[in-house]
């Protein structure tokens, strides 16, 4: 049997293999970020935001909330619907607050690194989440080290906030424009102080971070922002648009203002967010998810047709691609993997080996619309591999006759250090395989990826306004500590 050179150490023996932390049971998603200014009732709001941010990231959640004279946190780990009680919930008052929710892309995992972080300084007391990754935090962290500065948690957002209380700027927002600036990579942030809610996207653009509004009784504005609009349609707040690259806005006692504070720069907005993390319901970087999700499989089935019988997603990644491919060939859709959606990160297994127990616990197929059949699998990506071969597996155990696998995506090559958690190249298997190697190591009758010319038709990028690291290994900022970086993703495995 044919086994890839990189993932031998992991793979050595793929029968008892089974029971390993699947890739999508790992939560490997990164953070949500919501807030809310104007409120009577902000961290219920924002409560109701993170819950419909919860895909984000399921390690550990935290609200901050400001009463006007303090500002009152609580973070745990899990997930936000265990977490957040009503009786917490009445500990958070106040009229103002932020969220976050989280799944690390850099720390470890603990409770220390749970946001919103908060600090006292000589600007008051500010709480800050952040979405994203800090390319440079490491340098910072050493050199406000040096000077002094005492660190509590392993992640890089807790730069920003030493970064902000350093600042000799008088007010907040200049000190908080004199820290952005020298923060490198990718950053959707939200801010609390005592009387405001202070926001900012870094001026590429990776991590979306969307403004939204609503209108109280009494005629007055609450103004809320998200990591996607599902979190808005939630909470009832209306989609104004994004918040821009390269902009900070405030919201206070004087209202809202807007300003550019990075001079203009490349947009680079992760694909990936529109490839597989948004949920399909949100608007992200203006866009529906679900069109880019549905014209990915159109274009897909365009580039790469097969005659078969039935178009099958993998659930819940593939869904929207399988639908567009369906479509577009002509081919009936039919839903064949049924996914069982209270997989717990823990559970209980024979002591006897069964054959890939692990992607059992999450999907079951139904026999009778796959026997016999010539099959087209969908899904978005294929990061090791293994998640793969056991779902080609369990396909054509259930009796189809082809297996044919199509990959709404060109192939995953690169790590992100933007705030994804994409692998090194070493665990990669496009990074190391040719396609051939891995349609024989998957199992498949065959394998085809959808280009990147019709990745980009697909998301409407006419404009250059995307980051394809991922898939090109073109990273749009420099990376001075790449090899760093690097090793800190291999570290965590
Ligand atoms: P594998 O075959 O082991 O590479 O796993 C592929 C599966 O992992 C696909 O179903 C993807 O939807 C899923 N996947 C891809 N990227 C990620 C990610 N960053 N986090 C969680 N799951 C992912």
């Amino acid at each position: 049997m044919w086994v890839p050179k990189v993932l031998v150490p992991k793979m050595s023996n793929p029968e008892t293999a089974d029971t390993e932390d699947l890739p999508f049971d790992k939560f490997r998603e990164e953070c949500g970020v919501f807030a809310v200014c104007g409120h009577p009732e902000a961290a219920k709001l924002t409560y109701l935001g993170l819950y419909a941010l919860q895909h984000r990231g399921q390690e550990s959640a935290g609200i901050a909330s400001s009463d006007g004279r303090k500002i009152h946190t609580y973070r745990a780990m899990g997930r936000v619907a265990d977490i957040f009680t009503p009786e917490v919930l009445r500990g958070l008052p106040g009229e103002l607050a932020i969220g976050h929710t989280r799944y690390s892309t850099a720390g470890d995992t603990v409770l220390l690194n749970a946001q919103p972080f908060s600090v006292a300084c000589n600007k008051g007391r500010i709480a800050v989440a952040h979405n994203g990754n800090i390319t440079n935090a490491v340098e910072l962290r050493r050199e406000l080290e040096r000077e002094g500065s005492i660190f509590q948690a392993s992640s890089d957002s807790e730069v920003i906030l030493h970064l902000v209380a350093r600042s000799r700027e008088r007010t907040l927002a200049g000190a908080l424009r004199e820290a952005l600036l020298q923060l490198e990579g990718a950053f959707s942030l939200v801010f609390l102080a005592e009387d405001r809610i202070l926001v900012a996207r870094d001026p590429h653009g990776f991590r979306p971070l969307a403004l939204g509004q609503m209108e109280l009784s009494g005629g007055y504005t609450c103004y809320a922002f998200a990591s996607e609009t599902c979190a808005f349609d939630l909470v009832g707040a209306a989609y104004l648009g994004e918040v821009e690259p390269g902009e900070m806005v405030i919201v206070g006692p004087e209202g809202m203002t807007r300003e550019r504070y990075a001079p203009i720069r490349d947009h680079a907005h992760c694909v990936f967010e529109h490839v597989y993390f948004s949920r399909p319901d949100s608007i992200v970087f203006g866009k529906p998810v679900q069109e880019s999700r549905e014209m990915l499989g159109r274009l897909l089935a365009r580039e790469h047709p097969v005659d078969a019988d039935i178009v099958v997603p993998v659930p819940d990644s593939g869904t929207a691609a399988a639908i567009g491919y369906a479509s577009e060939a002509g081919i009936p859709f039919r839903q064949a993997l049924i996914r069982n959606h209270y997989v717990g990160r823990t559970f209980i297994e024979p002591s006897q080996a069964i054959r890939d127990f692990g992607v059992k616990l999450k999907l079951n197929p139904i026999r009778h619309l796959l026997e016999g059949r010539r099959v087209i699998l969908v899904d978005d990506s294929i990061v090791r591999g293994t998640t793969s071969r056991k779902i080609v597996r369990m396909v054509r155990n259930a009796g189809a006759r082809e297996v044919h696998l199509r990959i709404a995506g060109p192939p995953t090559i690169s790590p992100c250090f933007y705030g994804v958690d994409t692998p090194v190249p070493a665990e990669l298997i496009a990074a190391n395989h040719s396609v051939e190697e891995i349609r024989r190591f998957v199992e498949a009758d065959s394998v085809a990826y959808l280009s990147l010319a019709g990745l980009r038709e697909a998301v409407s990028d006419y404009s250059h306004d995307y980051c394809y690291a991922c898939y090109t290994g073109n990273y749009p900022t420099e990376l001075v500590n790449i090899e760093e970086l690097m090793a800190a993703r291999d570290r965590r495995g």
